[in-house]
């Protein structure tokens, strides 16, 4: 274990995370969290799953932004509440739309 990866992400190291936009970034990438459980997505064979109960969730949530700083994860935040406004629903409407 060498300094490499922490020198690494030495811009944005810190974690970011907005509930109301359901968007969360953590060492340079941010992503957005999965309607049923709040978690990362991944892929798995042909598919993006969720990484918490591994239901199949759209690609979106398996795509990822690079940050550079504040800046740039306040254009992706602002970005994914115009594009995927899920604060305006329930998690359980939000949960009957991914089903
Ligand atoms: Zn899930």
């Amino acid at each position: 274990m060498t300094n490499t990866a922490a020198a690494h992400r030495d811009r944005v190291v810190e974690i970011y995370r907005d509930d109301t936009a359901h968007v969360v970034a953590y060492a340079g990438t941010a992503y957005h969290l999965t309607p049923c459980c709040d978690a990362s997505a991944k892929g798995s064979m042909d598919s993006i799953v969720c990484r918490s109960c591994y239901q199949q969730v759209s690609p979106m949530y398996g795509m990822g932004w690079t940050l550079a700083d504040d800046k740039d994860w306040a254009r992706f935040r602002a970005h994914m509440l115009a594009e995927y406004p899920a604060s305006a629903q329930s998690p359980d409407e939000r949960r009957a739309v991914a089903l």
